[in-house]
């Protein structure tokens, strides 16, 4: 199988290619040249299998240069159990006949980044190896608050790369700016950076695309490569606990093989959900995806207009890996809805770029239409969610999940359809624990209370275990300090790879 571009349907490269490479030159994002399908034996043969071995079966349909030695090695490495703290990996949990709960948080970092970049920094390594590639590899993240981290857990210490992680300053939670401010290892650099999500991210991206800053690279023996989304090395290795959901939901009879299901998906840049969208393409009985925004609504707005449109106030919410207005994976979706018409994503994306919106077509929009559902929580919406779920089930969901939560209860209300439901669980409730807190006891629990107490107060109410990563924290060293103003990022990180000849002109951006 080979791997086209949204905005440059002629290129023709192999997955290594394109893992080791992140996003086109041309901007565009790489997509396989078809969708492969599931056989009625696959999904039979998977009723006996573990997670990992499920991961091959899904990954193999799309990784077909990767041989089956190397993508059994990957994976066993990356979905190993002392790196994930319960043995299925990402459990299913019943909170009625109807709604299961799929925990992707049981990773290193407690959020569902890990189900992906646990594996990425493998898949890249071996790709660089098997490649005869010997440049070193130089991750940049744009982070919203957990990708970060869990990049930098996935790329610490591993030969061959650097990492280096942007983080809108004040725009994450503390337990994640600590998360990722006391990181070690010898190949990483946090910065924070004034600005937002969507600041950092466009930045990142077009430093992606300067052929200058890459010639110079080149010629100091490095390369960039993406651990955002954007990259399919991300993408792939999240349709696997889609299938694997589907999987466990009809070996618990809660579903009979081919009965369809919907799915509910906390939203941000359009990552997981676009993993569920090729979940279903693929061959897993999804019925609607549906797609759940906070305040930043944008998402939601387009799927019930058909107009993406980002002039519009952004706001900082207690979802903040959420907090995001340009949702990158969208451009695969669009792909895919216009009839993988590249002219067609480039003038989108062009318009994005100088209206701030862009129009689907009406046949696009219809298309999009039989797929996808759109809601969204706002602040209190989001608070109430996670009260009465722990009040009504005793089951405590982070704020992102929660606003997942409040979309699904509107869309069954809305459309009266009561096919069983997934709602995936993005994040580990102690990594949220302060918003959880104020929506179960009151705002008055947390009240002169530091991140630590709060963790132990969770711990009491929720009978779970602090997760050890995050008791940790207390007693790590602050090794991350550096601010940047979001122009200056592609200067930061000149600086941090040595390219700039020692210069050293941002002691007026550097806190
Ligand atoms: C990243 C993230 C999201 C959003 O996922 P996308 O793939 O960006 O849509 C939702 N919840 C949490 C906890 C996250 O870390």
């Amino acid at each position: 199988m080979v791997y086209l571009s949204t905005r440059d349907s002629s290129l023709q490269k192999s997955s290594m290619e394109i893992i080791k490479q992140g996003i086109s030159i041309e901007g565009g994002l790489f997509v396989p040249e078809y969708i492969p399908k599931l056989k009625k034996q696959d999904i039979e043969d998977m009723r006996k299998m573990d997670y990992r071995q499920r991961a091959y079966r899904v990954l193999s349909l799309f990784l077909t240069d990767f041989s089956q030695e190397d993508l059994e090695n990957i994976i066993s490495a990356a979905y190993r159990n002392d790196n994930f703290d319960c043995p299925e990996i990402a459990p299913l949990v019943k909170l009625d006949s109807n709604l299961f709960i799929q925990e992707l948080w049981h990773g290193p970092t407690y959020a569902f980044k890990d189900m992906a970049l646990q594996i990425l920094p493998h898949l890249m390594t071996t790709a660089a190896v098997r490649t005869g590639d010997d440049k070193e590899i130089v991750i940049l993240v744009a982070t919203s608050g957990d990708t970060g981290k869990a990049a930098l857990e996935g790329f610490k210490d591993v030969d061959g790369t650097q990492v280096v992680v942007f983080y809108p300053h004040g725009g994450v939670s503390n337990i994640q700016r600590l998360q990722m401010v006391t990181q070690e290892g010898k190949n990483v650099h946090v910065v924070a950076i004034e600005g937002n999500f969507d600041d950092t991210q466009t930045a990142v991206k077009t430093i992606f695309t300067d052929r200058e800053f890459i010639r110079s690279l080149d010629k100091h023996g490095k390369k960039f490569s993406s651990a955002n989304s954007i990259n399919w090395g991300r993408l792939v290795p999240q349709i696997v606990y889609y299938v694997s959901a589907y999987i466990d939901l009809i070996n618990s009879q809660a579903l009979e093989d081919g009965d369809e299901f919907n799915v509910v998906v906390p939203t941000g840049n359009f990552g997981n959900i676009l993993a569920a969208y090729y979940a279903k393409n693929i061959g897993v009985p999804i019925g609607k995806l549906i797609c759940a925004s906070n305040s930043n609504n944008v998402l939601s707005d387009f799927i019930n207009t058909g107009v993406y449109n980002i002039n519009r106030e952004f706001y900082r919410t207690i979802s903040p890996s959420m907090d995001i207005l340009i949702s990158s994976n969208l451009e695969r979706l669009l792909f895919e809805l216009c009839g993988r018409q590249d002219e067609q994503v480039r003038k989108w994306m062009q318009d994005l770029k100088e209206i701030g919106q862009y129009k689907l077509d009406d046949q696009s929009y219809k298309k999009l239409k039989s797929h996808l559902w759109g809601g969204y929580a706002n602040e209190e919406q989001t608070l109430a969610a996670i009260r009465d779920t722990y009040n009504q089930y005793d089951y405590i969901m982070d704020p992102h999940t929660a606003v997942g939560k409040w979309v699904y209860d509107e869309y069954k209300e809305a459309t009266g359809d009561n096919r069983k439901t997934l709602l995936v669980s993005t994040a580990s409730p102690f990594k949220f624990h302060e918003d959880v807190l104020r929506a179960i006891l009151g705002p008055e629990s947390i009240k002169d209370k530091d991140e630590f107490e709060g963790l132990e107060i969770l711990e009491s109410i929720s009978g779970m275990e602090i997760p050890s990563g995050l008791k940790d924290l207390k007693s790590k060293t602050i090794v991350h300090k550096t601010v940047v103003s979001k122009d200056k990022i592609s200067h930061a990180v000149k600086n941090i790879l040595g390219l700039d000849g020692g210069r050293h002109e941002d002691s007026d951006s550097t806190i």
